[in-house]
């Protein structure tokens, strides 16, 4: 089940390929790599080929030894809001899910016009979140590098889209498959690739204190944002099982350490399940949480699984109604916390938050641009 450490020949940084030219093609000059390197993630080469400036020989000799590899596109289903829902096979026959959402606002920058990718990091997950649709599926394996890094390209070849923000929001706990999370993201950041400023990644996590810290010294310059959902031990181990082993003030003191070592604020996340978690005193004690360090909250509305056949505590999870929601960010604002509120992207297309799930893929029209 466990993904090579070693990736394969895409999917490597500058530096790996250049021990791999070192290693493997020892007469091959050093500035090759480089080339390689740019033809691969700047470029989006799809075969030796198309590197017209590395000489023939070369070309045959990379075409011969490695495979440049794929993700097929299985289904594109698009949603009345515009969103766009991508299953793609991969080579072992897997499948994962990655979300194209356009959005209009006003951020920090001043911009109008997003196109936020939202990528896997896993075929399932582990984790058992009684609110999320992928726990449904288990762990089948972790994402390679360049199944990762194969997931922004192709969104962007399909659609003909330029990918303004990403993040590791879709099936998978990013802090379980760290070494290809932050791989891919050192490729995207790279000055020389191109693809994304650090500042328009966000890793979400849902709290695994150890990971956090290694996450951290790695110094990779993106936004964290912790699925928090509860602000209680006691309510948040029964929605999250992971938070009895980890529980609230171990993630939070790694996430506050995560300000310090960065200065980037944190953003905390929470669904707000009607008479579960939207009350005065949880307003107060979020409100005191985001008080640790300068960070923000996403209040989201939950996204019903239903279509997982859920038992037990996530059986009984329930949207707030309009008002309910509407009170608790009037409770957050008036403590101060700068909340922002995530739209429900896609939810007729089993879409939104949470709702990425294989096994339960009713089949969908295939929308090709
Ligand atoms: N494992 C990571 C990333 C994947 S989940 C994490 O836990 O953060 C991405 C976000 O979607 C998280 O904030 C998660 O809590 C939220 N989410 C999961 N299921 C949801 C649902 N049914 N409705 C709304 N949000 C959901």
């Amino acid at each position: 089940m466990r993904t090579p450490a070693t990736p394969d020949f895409f999917g490597r940084t500058r530096e790996e390929l250049q021990e791999l030219f070192a290693l493997e093609m020892p007469d091959v000059p050093k500035f090759r790599a480089g080339q390689v390197y740019r033809w691969l993630y700047a470029r989006r080469a799809q075969s030796f080929a198309e590197m017209t400036d590395l000489p023939k020989a070369l070309q045959a000799e990379l075409k011969k030894r490695f495979k440049l590899p794929k993700l097929k596109l299985a289904h594109l289903s698009e949603s009345s809001d515009g969103t766009r829902k991508f299953l793609f096979t991969l080579s072992d026959g897997l499948s994962i899910e990655t979300v194209l959402i356009p959005s209009e606002m006003i951020d920090e920058r001043g911009e109008t016009k997003r196109k936020t990718l939202c990528v896997s990091t896993q075929v399932g997950c582990p984790l058992d979140c009684k609110f999320c649709a992928t726990a449904s599926l288990k762990l089948k394996r972790n994402l390679t590098t360049a199944e990762i890094l194969l997931q922004v390209f192709e969104a962007e070849r399909l659609t003909g889209e330029t990918i303004t923000n990403l993040v590791f929001m879709g099936m998978g706990e990013p802090m379980l498959n760290l070494e290809h999370v932050a791989r891919a993201i050192r490729i995207m950041t790279d000055p020389e690739t191109e693809i994304l400023g650090k500042k328009r990644i966000t890793v979400s996590t849902s709290g695994l204190p150890e990971a956090i810290r290694e996450f951290t010294q790695m110094n990779l310059g993106v936004k964290l944002a912790l699925s928090l959902h509860a602000t209680t031990n006691e309510l948040r181990s029964r929605l999250m099982p992971i938070n009895r082993r980890y529980p609230l003030e171990e993630v939070l003191a790694a996430m506050e350490d995560y300000y310090q070592q960065s200065r980037i604020p944190v953003t905390y996340e929470y669904i707000v399940f009607h008479g579960l978690n939207d009350g005065p005193a949880d307003a107060k004690r979020l409100a005191k949480i985001t008080r640790r360090c300068p960070s923000k909250v996403n209040v989201i509305p939950f996204h019903p699984i239903d279509f997982t056949h859920p038992e037990g505590i996530s059986a009984e999870l329930a949207p707030a109604p309009k008002a309910e929601f509407e009170r608790f960010l009037a409770m957050l604002r008036t403590e101060g916390v700068r909340v922002m509120v995530r739209t429900s992207s896609g939810v007729d297309i089993e879409a939104a938050c949470g709702q990425l799930a294989l096994a339960q893929e009713k089949p969908v029209e295939l929308v090709l641009p």
